[in-house]
């Protein structure tokens, strides 16, 4: 379960300081999707980059699964991340010097996992993901819709209990989009925790609850039945 309470985040400069979160509370319960919405500016990026310990919040607390992570340097938070979270988002931000194969398999390489179970590990997930006739392409050489699905691979390779997804449909046709939006589905049912950020209310439709913000504050949350 994550605990968000009374978080804060400041962005300081030497000109100018951005309040993107003005005092969150929020509760993801394991296994539930989440959607968050709202207009541009108004912190969903910065809350999801927080909630998957990319990021550190000013003030407030976070517990992620039992760990009190606030009070976390940026190395331990970085550890934790590893294994237990995988990040999707709008521009893919696969890396054009590998391969499909060599994408996927990265966070595999950080847990340090033997050979033989890294390649069952990425074949299997390219498997699923109708992707290994691709395993030896570039993600220059692939359409917006396949790249996502290399990206989506790449984020669950390793089994984390939590997805965050920052527009994941937002570069992608409607036919894509919804190719993407089954697959965090399916893998949801399958246990996996999912926030996603959207400004679709089509995609918002697949998560259980929709968490609305407005000014770096949740102004309503609607459950969705
Ligand atoms: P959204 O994803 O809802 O469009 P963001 O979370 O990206 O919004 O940004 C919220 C606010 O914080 C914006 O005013 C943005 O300019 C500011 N911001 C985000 N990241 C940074 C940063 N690294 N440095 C300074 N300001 C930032
Ligand atoms: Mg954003």
């Amino acid at each position: 379960m994550l605990l968000i309470t009374n978080l804060q985040k400041i962005f300081a400069t030497e000109e100018v300081e951005t309040t993107a979160l003005n005092g969150i509370d929020l509760t993801i319960n394991d296994g539930e999707f989440v959607a968050i919405m709202g207009p541009s500016g108004c912190g969903k990026s910065t809350l999801l980059n927080i909630i998957g310990l990319l990021d550190n919040p000013s003030s407030g607390s976070y517990n992620f699964y039992g760990s009190d992570v606030e009070k976390m340097s940026e190395r331990q938070r970085a550890q934790l991340r590893k294994g237990n979270v995988g990040f999707v988002f709008q521009s893919f931000n696969l890396i054009d010097e590998l391969t499909v194969f060599e994408n996927v398999e990265l966070p595999l390489l950080y847990l340090k996992e033997p050979i033989k179970q890294r390649n069952e590990m990425v074949e299997a997930t390219l498997k699923r993901m109708n992707m290994m006739h691709r395993r030896n392409h570039f993600p220059q050489q692939l359409s917006g819709g396949q790249q996502q699905r290399v990206a989506i691979a790449r984020a669950v390779v390793a089994k984390p209990k939590l997805i965050l997804a920052d527009e994941p449909t937002g570069n992608l046709d409607s036919a894509n989009g919804k190719d993407v939006m089954n697959l965090l589905q399916e893998l949801n049912e399958e246990g996996t925790t999912i926030a996603m950020v959207t400004h679709s209310p089509y995609d918002a439709s697949y998560a259980h609850r929709t968490v609305n913000l407005f000014d770096g504050k949740i102004v309503t949350e609607n459950f969705h039945v």
